[in-house]
């Protein structure tokens, strides 16, 4: 692999604080909505002077998941995002109106619903949800073939 360095590679390099704190994994076709989501919650973290860990980010049943933890005023316990299903977000409670945590989830429920909007491979459109050896994963017609996955809609199984 003789390839450039990812600007999101690039960012974690010099901002170290923003790197998450458990290993997750995705494909380099999310690297750009990460990257724009961990510099918005960055500049809102400086911004308000409220601390924001990134805990993790990964890909899970063909979704982003990026988890954080907002430490503003009233955070007992770690904070996540979890969207189910496009349009089924569940939020933890806490999350008043104005508030950094809710300015924050919004910046990741952005970055979760553009990532379903890329190929995780390589960032084109991906259409719908497909089927990889059984795993869910958001990929489009060109790296699923060259993955050996099989082209089938998943909203047409079950
Ligand atoms: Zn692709």
């Amino acid at each position: 692999m003789s390839e450039e360095k990812s600007p999101l590679y690039l960012f974690l390099d010099a901002n170290p604080a923003m790197v998450p704190d458990i290993p997750g994994g995705h494909g380099d076709g999310w690297n750009d909505v990460v990257l724009e989501a961990l510099k918005k919650l960055q500049a809102l973290s400086v911004e308000t002077g409220v601390g924001i860990k990134i805990r993790q980010i990964k890909e899970k049943f063909g979704g982003l998941r990026l988890y954080i933890q907002v430490d503003e005023e009233d955070s007992l316990e770690d904070l996540q995002v979890v969207q189910q299903t496009t349009g089924h977000v569940r939020l933890t409670p806490g999350a008043s109106a104005g508030s950094v945590r809710e300015r924050a989830y919004a910046i990741v429920r952005e970055a979760e619903d553009a990532a379903a909007a890329r190929c995780e491979t390589c960032g084109a459109s991906p259409g719908p949800l497909r089927n990889l050896g059984g795993y869910r994963c958001r990929m489009c017609d060109a790296c699923l073939a060259k993955r050996g996955g099989e082209a089938r809609d998943l909203r047409e199984t079950r």
